[in-house]
């Protein structure tokens, strides 16, 4: 007998029949005798909906009541799926966040996870045999006694945080395709599954736009070791497959150079033209949005052409950038620059890979490939196990293309495939 968590992504539980697919999933788990805890999101589109009717209502709401709203979607699928359950026959019950409970810090909209008490979870287990259906998404923040959510995406985050403290054997995540891919299949249809990625890359992949895992997820089965999976729930539920092990970067046996292309779209360049050169110049700009908990990336400081002054040129999350851009416009005096320009139509294309460390020229060659494209880069930044490129977002899906097939990610034909295994 194992203990298992299964989370199921809102196009999993997207209709009462898919509910119903879910639920012979869990049966298919409590019938080889294991303890089923499982995380559920809102059903597709209903947290976006929620986000929505919150905006409507007020465009500069209460967090704290914007939580309240959207933590909502996930409190309905939880007690279908158990009342589905229910109708299978099995024991079931519904776990919102405070009941259990999941604890939080009060970031409202964006919370971290402090704490699972799984001692509730594991009774219902041992003395009932009991299958857990937890909202996901949502904790409450001890210190006021409110609902806080956990960020887009932050149902995942609860199945790791959920699987670590009820000391789960496996956390497998059930989503829309059936496992991590080089690339996001949706972009290119000849990106490959991969049977195994590390925790390092998947954090990478995640943290660059790869949005099948929540970064704050991988960061914790990383930490907690927790063996996690993702897999599809499209999945015959009498034979489904393993899906794509997050594991250490030990129990990769071939390691690729480059392991998976990600990209956000969620980015922001903003350039300073002709800013005054001397010392401390660079914390004048950088400082103010640090403290406005602006998050910087990618930074470039060139000579401009009048050559006594220099640019700055600058990425921020697109969601920062009127902030960000409102910052400085107030402190053109103090940093004295001549113009300030802005773009939001970019795109930041990274290649991930562990191989990196131990291989030079790799992002080099990108460089190549993506002007042989005609693709002007607009930055650069690179680290121990990716690089990354902002250009256009016009050419997002031709660069994404171009160094996927680039670093030889592109799915080979089944007759190749069949003689290379
Ligand atoms: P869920 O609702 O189940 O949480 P998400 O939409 O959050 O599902 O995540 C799954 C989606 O992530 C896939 O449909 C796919 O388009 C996208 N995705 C992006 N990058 C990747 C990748 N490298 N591998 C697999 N899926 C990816
Ligand atoms: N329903 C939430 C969202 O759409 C959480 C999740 O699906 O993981 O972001
Ligand atoms: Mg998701």
């Amino acid at each position: 007998m194992a203990r298992l968590v299964l989370k199921f992504g809102g196009t999993s539980v997207a209709t009462i029949d898919r509910i119903r697919n879910v639920a012979l999933h869990v049966k298919r788990e409590v019938d080889a005798g294991h303890q089923v805890a499982v995380v559920v999101s809102a059903m597709s589109g209903k947290t976006n909906e929620l986000v929505a009717w919150c905006r409507e209502a007020s465009p500069l709401h209460d967090a704290r009541e914007y939580d309240a709203v959207v933590a909502s979607g996930e409190q309905v699928t939880a007690g279908l799926l158990a009342i589905t359950l229910q109708s299978m026959g099995l024991d079931a019950r519904s776990w919102l966040g405070w009941q259990i409970p999941i604890l939080t810090d009060g970031a409202h909209g964006a919370a971290r996870i402090t704490g699972v008490d799984g001692t509730a979870l594991i009774e219902a287990f041992e003395k009932q045999g009991q299958v857990a259906v937890i909202a996901g998404f949502q904790g409450i923040h001890k210190a006021t006694g409110r609902i806080a959510t956990l960020g887009r995406g932050g149902s995942d985050t609860s199945a790791v945080a959920v699987a670590a403290a009820i000391k789960a054997d496996r956390c497998d995540i059930y989503t829309d395709v059936d496992g991590v891919y080089t690339t996001d299949p949706r972009v290119v249809p000849n990106a490959s599954r991969l049977d195994r990625v590390s925790f390092e890359e998947m954090l990478e992949m995640a943290s660059l736009g790869a949005k099948v895992l929540q970064v704050r997820s991988v960061e914790l089965a990383m930490t907690h070791n927790v063996r996690t999976f993702v897999r599809s729930s499209f999945d015959d539920p009498a034979a489904p497959r393993p899906g794509t092990l997050i594991c250490d970067e030990e129990d990769i046996l071939e390691q690729q150079v480059v392991t998976g292309i990600a990209f956000s779209r969620d980015e922001a360049q903003i350039t300073l033209r002709r800013v005054a050169d001397h010392p401390g110049i660079a914390a004048s700009i950088f400082g103010p949005l640090a403290d406005a908990n602006i998050n910087v990336d990618m930074i470039i400081q060139v000579v401009s052409d009048d050559t006594t002054t220099t640019d700055i040129t600058f990425t921020v999350p697109s969601s920062s950038y009127e902030r960000a851009r409102q910052i400085l416009e107030d402190l053109r005096e103090t940093i004295q620059f001549s113009t300030l320009q802005g773009a939001t139509d970019v795109v930041k294309i990274s290649a991930i890979g562990i191989g990196m460390r131990s291989h030079a020229g790799v992002a080099a060659r990108a460089f190549r490939a993506l002007a042989d494209k005609g693709i002007n880069i607009r930055a650069i930044t690179t680290s121990e196990i990716k690089f990354s490129v902002l250009i256009d977002a016009e050419y997002t899906e031709l660069a994404v293309r171009t160094l996927h097939s680039l670093y030889g990610l592109d799915k080979k034909p089944a007759a190749e495939a069949k003689a290379a295994s």
